[in-house]
């Protein structure tokens, strides 16, 4: 025997019935409070924050001023700067170039260049 299976869905229609508003002129106050409603944009809120260290041109597993870790292997490696209390090669203060190899990261990531920061 065979069954043929119908599978009705049931739509949820969600259908603002506008409230029609019949001025009948017997004293009912109708008071519209209609907000222009803004379309929803898809705005980018800081998604680079966990990336990028704005503080220091960085990006934030990188940078020897914010992450332990990188520090740690930036010294085992030789590249600290003992004056500025940074990596060599993040020592924008030694050499202010040495910020565009990280600014061309973000860029290659965002398309636009990353936010201004004092090294
Ligand atoms: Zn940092
Ligand atoms: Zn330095």
């Amino acid at each position: 025997m065979k069954f043929a299976c119908k599978f009705g869905f049931s739509k949820l229609v969600l259908g603002f019935m506008g409230a029609a508003v019949l001025l009948s002129g017997c004293g009912a106050e109708v008071e519209l409070t209609s907000e222009p409603v803004k379309p929803v944009t898809n705005t980018v809120v800081d998604d680079h924050s966990g990336w990028w260290c704005t503080a220091h041109g960085i990006p934030e597993d990188q940078c020897s001023m914010c992450s332990a870790k990188a520090a740690k292997e930036f010294k085992a490696n030789g590249d600290w700067c003992e004056e500025h209390n940074r990596a060599e090669s993040q020592c924008f203060k030694c050499d202010a170039s040495r910020a565009d190899k990280f600014a061309n990261l973000y860029e290659a990531k965002y398309g636009k260049q990353p936010p201004a920061f004092t090294p």
